[in-house]
């Protein structure tokens, strides 16, 4: 892996020319996003590599809202991204809203509009689109294209003033109609919405598009590099053509590179929120969203999410990364980082008849058989004990190794037990198992008499604390696929399973967030949104194995 904060790409490679050949002094890039929902995995593709090129060169990196679409929700976004953000482990040097800049904005616009650069239109929305022409045909001009300087100062004005109704009319700059690059032909720089804003309410009823206000935004903050997505590659000379008819003073380079994309995931703020709108899902933070706040929920760590975004490294062609490498990075950080237990998540009785009543006693079972440092820890045992419903079998098929009426296994830190007798309830379901122990085979003893093919986790009945263990299987069964109704179509309807088991009762000291490595069945993060004082709930954040390689 690199040992650097972002790897080897062309994107570093451009900076490093840029700062050998003094084009630069210093970097500054940002990250940039809408609040119009909480952020996903595929930000933080982008706020690694902006905020890892910032730190690697001792530049700067901005955050900024790009908050120059009016809408109602976007102070609980910019909260939960401001906290994503810090939460992932970068400082931003300064903060910002686009819309900070509207005045400056419509200046910027102004001047277009007296250098002839810019006119107020009058068509219908339909209307602009037809005589926008297509990939093979070129455009047609606006009847409205050659007002005076004066009367379009004027009217923008008007607009400005809130004189006409939304959708009346529309700046646009005044640039090629026969472009063959479509977003050349007099994009539209400014629109009417009488929408109240979250940062300027009602001042303004005109709003900058995406295509003017960005290289603006850039500009001001003299962001050096700005790095967005691939679909943004033909608007680069739009770009340009604001920054310098605008006259900025700061030149920003405009790089782009390709989104993430998971397999089995949606990773669209607008396809995330229907999925919430729609109640699939608890809310944004759903363990099983791919939204940064899921992540976390779920149990992944900052780290884990970092290093899976450096590695899936920087490229200008689009892919799909499988799903299994992000839990490979997870399995990875944590494997040194979280305490062992054993929990039982779908249990059934075990009795040891011939172990003594009323009596228990302490085993010493080591937290890690990799690593001797991570020491030992007690374990309770007595004659009642929980073991995994799927560890028995009344008539196993051949290579069953676990328990079975006749059969030994190793209890795992413990003692060898035997199958003795199958006890059921009146429906014929197995309810209880009684074993008989032999107390010579107990672990670290170093017996050797006989040996046993399998071994099986358990929990002391007795001080055995009661949790809620839930699993989790990937949201969408498919690969999202081209259309949007498809993709609400392809829930998958065992996403989530809630198991009611016990866990060993060294978990009694866990707190919200903290992880385990559940002995046989993975890591797991105390859910920090249902765990009561009275009851422990667990995310299963992944198994233990995965068969995965890259
Ligand atoms: P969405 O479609 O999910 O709303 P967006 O691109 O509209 O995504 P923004 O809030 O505008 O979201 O994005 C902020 C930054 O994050 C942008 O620079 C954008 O290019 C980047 N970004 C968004 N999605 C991805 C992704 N899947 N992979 C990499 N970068 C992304
Ligand atoms: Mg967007």
């Amino acid at each position: 892996m690199a040992d650097n904060n972002t790897g080897s790409n062309f994107i570093r490679n451009i900076i490093l020319d840029d700062l050998n050949s003094k084009k630069h002094e210093k970097i500054i890039t940002r990250f940039p996003p809408e609040p119009n929902g909480y952020l996903h995995i595929g930000h933080a593709k982008s706020i690694v590599l902006n905020f890892g090129l910032g730190d690697e060169f001792e530049g700067r990196t901005n955050l900024r809202f790009d908050d120059t679409n009016p809408s109602k929700e976007e102070v609980e976004y910019v909260e939960s991204i401001k906290n994503d953000v810090q939460w992932l482990g970068y400082k931003w040097d300064e903060l910002h809203f686009a819309s900070n800049y509207f005045d400056e904005m419509y200046e910027r616009a102004q001047l277009l509009i007296k250098k002839g650069l810019a006119y107020v239109c009058d068509l219908t929305p339909e209307e602009i689109r037809e005589f926008r022409g297509t990939l093979t045909e070129p455009g047609k001009e606006s009847p409205y294209r050659n007002r005076s300087v004066e009367e379009n100062l004027e009217i923008f004005d008007k607009m400005r003033l809130g004189e006409f109704e939304d959708g009346s009319k529309v700046l646009r700059a005044k640039i090629d109609m026969s472009s063959p690059n479509i977003n050349m032909r007099d994009p539209i720089l400014y629109r009417i919405s009488h929408a109240q804003h979250h940062n300027t309410g009602d001042k303004w009823c005109i709003y900058p598009m995406y295509d003017f206000a960005h290289p603006l935004e850039d500009a001001i903050e003299g962001i050096t590099h700005s790095i967005c997505t691939l679909e943004f590659e033909d608007h680069r000379p739009l770009y340009d053509w604001v920054v310098k008819e605008c006259e900025m003073t700061s030149t920003p380079r405009q790089i782009e590179f390709a989104r993430l994309n998971i397999t089995n995931t949606v990773m669209s703020k607008r396809k995330l929120k229907m999925l919430v709108d729609e109640g699939v899902v608890d809310s944004w933070d759903d363990p099983r969203m791919p939204t940064i706040a899921g992540l976390r929920r779920r149990g992944y760590t900052p780290e884990s999410i970092r290093n899976f975004c450096k590695e899936i490294g920087v490229a200008k062609s689009n892919s799909t990364v499988d799903a299994q490498m992000l839990e490979y990075f997870v399995r990875e950080d944590l494997n040194s980082k979280a305490p062992r237990a054993m929990a039982v998540i779908n249990p059934l009785k075990l009795v040891i008849t011939n172990y003594p009543e009323d009596t228990s006693e302490m085993l010493y079972i080591e937290n890690n058989p990799d690593n001797e440092e991570c020491g030992k820890r007690e374990v309770p045992f007595s004659r009642e004990l929980y073991i995994e419903r799927e560890d028995f079998m009344e008539n196993p098929p051949k290579k069953y190794f676990r328990l079975f009426p006749g059969n030994e296994v190793r209890l795992k830190g413990a003692y060898f037990v035997k199958c003795n007798e199958v006890i059921k309830d009146e429906n014929g379901e197995v309810i209880e198992i009684h074993c008989t122990y032999d107390v010579e085979t107990k672990s670290g003893t170093g017996f050797t008499g006989r040996k046993v093919k399998g071994t099986i986790h358990w929990v002391d009945a007795k001080t055995a604390i009661p949790a809620e263990f839930r699993l989790y299987e990937p949201l969408i069964l498919d690969n999202e696929t081209e259309e949007d109704k498809h993709f609400l179509e392809q829930i998958n309807p065992n996403s989530l399973s809630i198991m009611n088991g016990y866990i060993e009762p060294s978990a009694s000291t866990a707190v919200t967030n903290d992880k385990y490595q559940l002995f046989r069945h993975g890591y797991f993060n105390v859910d920090p949104k249902y765990t009561t004082e009275d009851k422990l709930v667990f995310n299963r954040i992944v198994s233990l194995k995965s068969s995965f390689k890259f």
